[in-house]
């Protein structure tokens, strides 16, 4: 079969089961395309074919013996930040480069319980910071929509990889927008669940109050299969919640649109640089909703101006804490020949990091010390209550929050933004992470470029399945988020 790629994840699941293919035929026309179609597109960092095949071949095996479960034989790829055993995990840096982790992170041992097929591992903006995946050591990825375009960040090669057909979904992370906004530039759909939903044992920290896995896919449907997967309690990280999860697959049509009361935020829609098409497509959106039977209610969340500087304190301080441990002793990056400890520490860390990331670290280091942790950390913790307290009151009277998930469509690769720029463009993203709440990107049309525009909807705490539910019905009614870019129409 010539276009397995065309498959949704219930298809290759029906498919599997009825023995109309096998999972080797399956991973082996995604690695055929990954091989054809992956240089003009560089979503991947490492192809691992000769486990993906073994894995493949397992799975098969599983499914003669009727011990297969609902993914079993089906494909994934994985960002480049959850460690996977014996595979290489650079978390898109130098200093990572050589670095082989000696166990899987949860959410990956998950997905071979699960017996899903392992590709790869997906490019990254370095240790996750930034919006592009340009920061990434192993150099930019594309956007399938437009080659000279970025995927978005910082999971842009998991976004890249499904939206040019290079795997059917992928995991991404998302610290302040990282799954919802390549999701936008490439038309996917990608949830960023509640803080505590899915496990970030084994997924290198950037921010760890802010970082949660969640999954990237064509539509909420395929989202909710590897929803399934990913989310749970587990006792190797102590911010994992243990409420139970739901089955997200289940759970599609568990929330109507008919009476559903979205929230408008009135700040949000005067955001200066919002850009007039997204701003167009994501309005057509939230009329069809209203079609559909749902209500849209104004609302006020008056933080919105406090949100970039709040982020920008509180991501980086963690950043630079978490980072520490890369001190090119115990793993990771060493430089040639240091004279002295300090010598080794200094031109190690100068070496392995990016600048991007070196420009946190010193960012958070300043916010930290002594003398200024008053008046920066602790003032931006004290402002990020506020901003999830304006959340919940609006949650008071609305089910959902609509937003745009960015201000822009894609960027042009080298647009050379400054870091003040690409930090501002985080505006919508970022207070759903400093609130820890769950929200989700769907597509919903484009610009007159052809770019991807899409909508954000955020819910209140553990409100993934409504979140789903709410998007795979919209997804019932249109059609944007079938539509492929002419990379993923090749065929091989
Ligand atoms: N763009 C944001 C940043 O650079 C968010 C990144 C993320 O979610 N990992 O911090």
């Amino acid at each position: 079969m010539t276009d397995l790629h065309r498959l949704s994840i219930r298809e290759l699941s029906e498919g599997l089961a009825g023995s109309k293919f096998s999972s080797r035929e399956l991973t082996e026309h995604y690695l055929k395309r990954i091989a054809k179609i992956d240089a003009q597109v560089q979503s991947y960092v490492t192809v691992t074919p000769e486990q993906a095949l073994a894995q493949a071949d397992a799975a098969d095996a599983l499914r003669q013996s009727g011990m297969a479960n609902v993914l079993t034989g089906v494909p994934v790829a994985h960002k480049d930040i959850f460690c996977t055993q014996g595979i290489k995990t650079t978390a898109g840096s130098k200093m990572l480069d050589n670095f082989i982790s000696p166990y899987d992170a949860t959410v990956v041992a998950k997905g071979k319980v699960a017996g899903l097929v392992t590709l790869g591992k997906v490019n990254m903006d370095e240790f996750a910071m930034g919006s592009t995946s340009e920061s990434s050591y192993f150099g930019a990825t594309k956007n399938p929509w437009a080659l000279d375009h970025v995927p978005g960040g910082s999971s842009g090669g998991s976004a890249a990889a499904v939206a040019a057909d290079l795997a059917p979904f992928a995991t991404g992370t998302d610290t302040g927008g990282s799954i919802r906004q390549p999701a936008s530039f490439c038309g996917l759909t990608g949830l960023k669940p509640t803080y505590g939903r899915v496990s970030r044992f084994g997924m290198i920290a950037y921010a760890s109050s802010l970082d949660q896995g969640g999954p990237m896919a064509r539509s909420a449907e395929d989202c909710a299969y590897l929803m399934n997967v990913m989310a749970g309690h587990d006792d190797r990280d102590s911010t994992s919640v243990n409420v139970a999860a739901d089955d997200y697959v289940a759970n599609l049509n568990s929330t109507s649109v008919k009476g559903l009361r979205i929230g408008i935020p009135k700040q949000y829609f005067n955001v200066a640089g919002l850009d007039a098409d997204v701003k167009a497509r994501v309005e057509e959106s939230l009329k069809k909703l209203e079609e559909m039977g749902a209500t849209l209610v104004e609302i006020d969340l008056n933080m919105t101006d406090a949100y970039v500087p709040t982020y920008y304190l509180i991501a980086p301080a963690e950043a630079s804490s978490n980072l520490q441990r890369f001190d090119g002793v115990r793993y990771g990056y060493r430089c040639e020949n240091p004279v002295d400890l300090t010598d080794l520490y200094k031109r190690s860390r100068s070496e392995g990091f990016g600048p991007e990331v070196q420009r946190r670290i010193l960012i958070g280091t300043y916010a930290l010390s002594a003398g200024y942790y008053d008046a920066y950390y602790v003032k931006a913790q004290k402002v990020r209550r506020l901003i999830q307290q304006d959340f919940l009151k609006a949650f008071e009277s609305v089910d959902v929050i609509a937003a745009p998930s960015a201000p822009t469509t894609a960027y042009k690769i080298g647009a050379s933004l400054d870091p003040v720029e690409m930090y501002l463009g985080d505006i919508y993203t970022i207070a759903v992470n400093l609130a820890g709440l769950p929200a989700i990107n769907a597509p919903v049309g484009f610009d007159k470029d052809q770019l991807p525009v899409g909508l954000q909807l955020i819910g209140n705490y553990w409100s993934e399945s409504q979140l789903l539910s709410v998007v795979h019905q919209y997804q019932q009614a249109t059609d944007w988020h079938t539509k492929r870019a002419a990379i993923a129409e090749e065929t091989v």
